[in-house]
């Protein structure tokens, strides 16, 4: 996006605000794009620390992008502000909350959203140029952001003479009110941005700043103290109409232009924020419960019109004469029930191909934890809760990610073909049905000529693991589109491994499923042998299991009934997983070992044997462990 540009240098994930011209303001989309990139460097070992700054020397940030609130609230339509409010407040409690340092550089002005998103890192600097300030109650809002998070922690009363006055802090004051920690000269910035990409160690920041300069407010603090301690906005306007001096005459000038609701509320929250128990998520779940009310109770529509559509700079406030009730507070600090701020991302809205044994219960996690799914199966299976489109395209889309679960390879590239074209630049394809490597990858190199992320991703846990959510993906494809589909991988499994590039998932897996069928041959056929020499199935179990020879076939699958945990073979051998499965699954190891010319010569007489126990025999529809019963019936000539 031309308004954030997001990147990796270094040690640092950097976030750099490229809107200069109208000084940084901070859009949806640009909220969007913040969050995206730090859920993204979280747990990128990589990733050190996180960068902020923004281009231009006039502000670092001057606020929200409010014009399209005010168009669609003036429509009546308060459900985009809302939206907006609720994510942007999501962020600033991430950036808040972030496990690792955030480095934000402030010079000019950072106001209203630029506060929520420069002074809730863990290292703020500011130079000579930076002005910070809250000055929402002049357009009829309350210091949102997480602003009353940090003007309730603020020395004495300042908190409230800032929130009021809306006056704007230099470098001494921000860090005297703890907006900001560190003070460095700007033309020193470049340095330390250097220093820290090379780096990644925040604590270096500490040797390169200089010592703050004095802060004013400080040295009034004591006035500011005595004329804002009121118990309400009425108490402190009274106060400051009949008190003389430069700091209330230029308070209540500052005071006179703003919105007596606003103001009255900004009082009454932070003295119910101030209490030890204080977190951001506190601020901004009740700063929550004013912005939801604000377009259509509140002074915010009348706000904007006055300072930045018809810019004549006369607002008509409510309770113009500064006298609010306190029932008009009471109704706008209310808790908003089952609208409240909840720090919840919306759900992912995913198409569902194939929803068969596995892509089913699948399908049904994504619903219950509160995706938007759209299903098509050809045998026209339904999923309760999930919407039903009557082709594969029409699944695909405006989904953020489309899941296939398919047969094969063959089924999977036709189904590519048709959903490719339909899925929006940016979505991700992530097939999770075992397909040979060959497939997966030339149906990723589709989807990126497209413009669309693609991940293969099989899977091992069966239908059980299926259901209950505790499948192992094996992940081949980029590191974005990873990142992207992991909040699904905990949903639907309990391990998701990036393997690497495309085709790796499937490589990773046909491999494990080479181990596995060799294995429960081997485990089979020395339960056989050990048989014809007169062994108990408990003492080979009670052996094998804790010796050198124990496998995932035997301690966990056992393919001798009455031994070891429960298993198919306890249930007359049905799958479970099917012998025909496992079969499929060693014809592509093989096809791949052919491939990459790679000796397998157990790989191959496994293949062998289940092709001639599933096409020959009687394995076709049992578990692939009745493989045992199978060598029962067999002499060796
Ligand atoms: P399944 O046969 O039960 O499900 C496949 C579904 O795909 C069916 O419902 C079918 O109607 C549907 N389908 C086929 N062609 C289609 C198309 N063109 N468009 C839309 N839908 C289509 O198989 P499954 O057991 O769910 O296995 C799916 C994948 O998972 C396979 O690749 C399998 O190898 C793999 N897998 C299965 C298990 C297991 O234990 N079953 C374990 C691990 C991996």
């Amino acid at each position: 996006m031309s308004d954030i540009d997001i990147r990796t240098e270094g040690r640092a994930g950097r976030i750099t605000l490229t809107r200069p011209k109208a000084l940084n303001a901070l859009s949806y989309d640009m909220c969007i794009a913040l969050e995206k990139a730090i859920d993204r460097w979280r747990n990128d070992p990589d990733v050190a620390l996180v960068i902020i700054d923004a281009e231009g020397p006039k502000a670092f940030c001057a606020g929200g992008d409010i014009a399209e609130m005010y168009r669609t609230g003036m429509d009546g339509n308060f459900d985009f502000g809302r939206k907006f409010w609720r994510d942007e407040y999501r962020m600033n409690a991430k950036l808040a909350e972030y496990p690792k340092p955030v480095v934000s550089f402030l010079q000019g002005f950072t106001m209203g959203g630029g506060v929520g998103v420069g002074c809730h890192g863990s290292h703020r600097i500011v130079g000579d140029s930076s002005q910070i300030a809250m000055p929402e109650c002049g357009i009829g809002l309350i210091p949102d952001v997480g602003g009353t998070y940090l003007l309730s922690r603020a020395p004495g009363r300042l908190g409230e003479y800032i929130g009021l006055t809306a006056s704007r802090m230099g470098p001494g004051d921000a860090v005297y009110t703890g907006f900001a920690d560190f003070y460095a000269p700007e033309d020193s910035w470049d340095t330390i941005k250097a220093t820290l990409i090379e780096t990644g160690d925040a604590a270096t920041i500490r040797n390169m700043a200089q010592a703050t300069p004095e802060s004013p407010l400080a040295a009034t603090q004591p006035q500011i103290d005595a004329l804002f301690s009121g118990e309400s906005f009425g108490d402190i306007r009274n106060l400051l109409d009949n008190s003389t001096g430069e700091v209330a005459e230029k308070a209540l000038k500052a005071i006179n232009r703003n919105s007596p609701l606003s103001m009255a509320l900004t009082i009454e929250m932070l003295h119910r924020l101030r209490a030890p128990s204080l977190t951001i998520r506190k601020a901004l779940e009740l700063e929550y419960r004013v912005s939801h009310r604000v377009m259509e109770h509140g002074d915010f529509l009348e706000g904007i019109r006055a300072a930045i559509i018809d810019k004549d700079k006369s607002p008509k406030w409510q309770f113009a004469d500064g006298d609010v009730p306190a029932i008009a507070i009471s109704k706008m600090l209310m808790p908003l029930g089952r609208d409240s701020l909840d720090f919840r991302e919306d759900g992912m809205k995913i198409g569902f191909i194939g929803l068969g044994n596995m892509g089913g219960p699948m399908a049904a996690n994504l619903v219950k934890a509160g995706h938007t799914v759209t299903g098509y199966d050809v045998a026209g299976v339904t999923i309760d809760g999930a919407s039903s489109a009557s082709t594969a395209a029409e699944a695909a889309t405006g989904a953020d990610v489309v899941i296939t679960m398919l047969p094969n390879g063959g089924i999977l590239r036709s189904v590519a073909d048709d959903v490719i074209p339909a899925m929006k630049p940016g979505a991700v394809l992530l097939d999770c049905s075992t397909v040979d490597v060959e497939s997966a990858r030339d149906v990723a190199a589709q989807a990126a000529k497209a413009g669309v992320g693609a991940l293969d991703a099989p899977v091992s846990g069966g239908v059980g693991g299926a259901s209950g959510g505790t499948l192992t993906f094996m992940v081949g494809g980029s590191q974005a589109a990873f990142e992207t589909a992991k909040p699904l991988f905990d949903i639907m499994g309990q391990k998701a491994v990036h393997c690497g590039e495309a085709g790796n998932g499937q490589a990773a897996k046909i491999c494990n499923n080479m181990i596995l069928g060799v294995t429960m041959i081997a485990t089979c056929e020395a339960f056989a042998l050990a048989d014809k020499l007169g062994l108990s199935r408990e003492a080979m179990f009670d052996v094998v299991s804790t010796s050198s020879g124990y496998s995932w076939s035997m301690n966990a699958y056992c393919p001798a009934p009455g031994v070891g945990p429960k298993s198919p073979a306890d249930n007359g051998y049905l799958p479970g997983f099917a012998a025909e499965l496992m079969l499929k699954d060693l014809r592509l190891s093989q096809q791949a070992a052919e491939a990459a010319d790679a000796d397998t010569p157990m790989g191959e007489a496994a293949t062998a044997l289940y092709s001639q126990f599933v096409e020959n025999e009687d394995g076709l529809g049992r578990d692939f462990s009745a493989m045992l019963p199978r060598f029962e019936t067999k002499s060796r000539g």
